[in-house]
């Protein structure tokens, strides 16, 4: 917990620390287990509740089972435009899991830890959130020109499910911001591209039989293999002769192979076998093409399956996809970012995020948070009180941008 104590004695050295009202939204934040196959509305409704401590109404939008939802606010201009050349804050409320992680900490209690905040989410990506709603009331003192939008949405560890029907309906609403700030953990970096990503199910069927009688079966796992080993194959390509972009970290595209179930007993020639796969891809790259030749190899496969039994098959289904996104560098909301963190240089990204689709949406979007990507998904996930601190440095920047005084 983050006692006073903690707070009144700071590591000894002259590391910057965040305001109290910044770590205790923090705080509160964490605190939700919004781990994404659970509900966010505990969270979600805690942020409506403080809005309207200040008055500012939140628009809602929900999933199928009213048991998630994103939250959209808007802190109008002085001059009451709540719809015209704003900066949106964005930022997801759910979690990864903490199942099977050792963790030293309660992972849904923010827990300094010497210079860190420790706990689920205090990376990916809370903290961003936190940092921004604890401006309002200063905002709200000091009286904005341009709008300030908060947007908060459910399931985008799943693949950037929820914010589909903010944007849907902040589109609806014409609202038309100017630019968008995603709070993902880039080191307080502005980054201006990221890979797409496409992932996908193939599931194998076979067909049965004694294992004493190997040819009388198709043995699912093992075409499912041959498959995999294609995958691998493609992955050694990409790594090996591009194409690449410096510009990231992992400078090729990737593909990967996640998780693999088949067969029920060793002595039975195995009828299922399925397998999840990704491709996280430059931009540049059309993942369909990509597919399809996945899809080219794997048809050669079935000849040698039918001849067995015609009910034999090799089927992909899609299970999430997340547009890649490339900015221009010199793109004013680009601009925006570089004097608001004080840097010069923009980067790009391996990690997916809901940046492509306000992009794609027409809203000039960035990614610019606290704390490293290393240090999300992880047991013990950290964030340096040095980076939350740069990011309310941050926010202060934008305040006075927006702000008329
Ligand atoms: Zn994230």
């Amino acid at each position: 917990m983050l006692s006073a104590a903690a707070l009144m004695n700071p590591p000894a050295t002259a590391t910057p620390v965040p305001p109290i009202e910044s770590l205790e939204l923090i705080r509160t934040l964490i605190a939700y287990d919004t781990t994404s196959r659970d509900s966010n509305l505990g969270l979600i409704h805690w942020v409506r509740d403080y809005l309207a401590r200040y008055g500012i109404a939140s628009q809602l939008t929900y999933d199928d089972e009213r048991r998630k939802a994103n939250l959209f606010a808007t802190l109008p201009a002085q001059d009451g435009n709540e719809t015209t050349g704003g900066v949106v804050l964005s930022g997801h409320t759910d979690v990864v899991p903490v199942d099977g992680q050792a963790w030293d900490t309660a992972p849904f209690e923010a827990t300094l830890v010497g210079d860190r905040l420790q706990g689920r989410g205090v990376t990916d990506m809370k903290s961003f959130c936190a940092i921004g709603l604890a401006q309002v009331p200063e905002l709200l003192r000091r009286g904005l020109r341009r709008p300030l939008h908060f947007a908060l949405s459910y399931d985008e560890e799943v693949g950037c499910i929820g914010v589909r029907r903010l944007i849907a309906d902040v589109t609806a609403r014409q609202i038309r911001p100017a630019a968008c700030i995603i709070g993902e953990p880039s080191g307080m970096r502005v980054v201006v591209a990221h890979k797409g990503k496409r992932s996908y199910r193939c599931r194998v069927r076979g067909h049965e039989a004694h294992s004493a009688l190997t040819p009388l079966g198709v043995n699912a796992i093992q075409v499912a293999s041959e498959v995999v080993a294609f995958l691998g194959r493609m992955a050694r390509q990409f790594r090996e002769r591009g194409p690449f972009d410096a510009a990231y970290e992992v400078p090729y595209t990737t593909v990967h192979t996640g998780v693999m179930h088949g067969g029920t007993a060793l002595n039975i020639v195995p009828r299922d076998c399925r397998f999840d796969f990704e491709f996280r891809h430059l931009p540049s790259e059309n993942p369909e093409v990509l597919l399809a030749e996945v899809k080219r190899f794997a048809a050669t496969l079935l000849p040698e399956m039918h001849a067995i039994d015609s009910g034999t098959h090799i089927e992909f289904d899609q299970l999430s996809a997340t547009p890649g996104f490339e900015s221009h560098q010199g793109n004013d909301v680009a601009e925006l970012g570089k004097q608001w963190t004080g840097t010069r240089d923009v980067g790009k990204v391996s990690f997916g995020s809901e940046a492509a689709l306000f992009h794609n949406a027409g809203v000039p979007t960035i990614i610019c948070g606290p704390g490293n990507i290393a240090q999300a998904h992880q047991p013990n996930e950290w964030v340096t009180l040095e980076q939350l601190a740069l990011c309310e440095k941050f926010m202060r920047r934008l305040a006075d941008d927006l702000c008329a005084a």
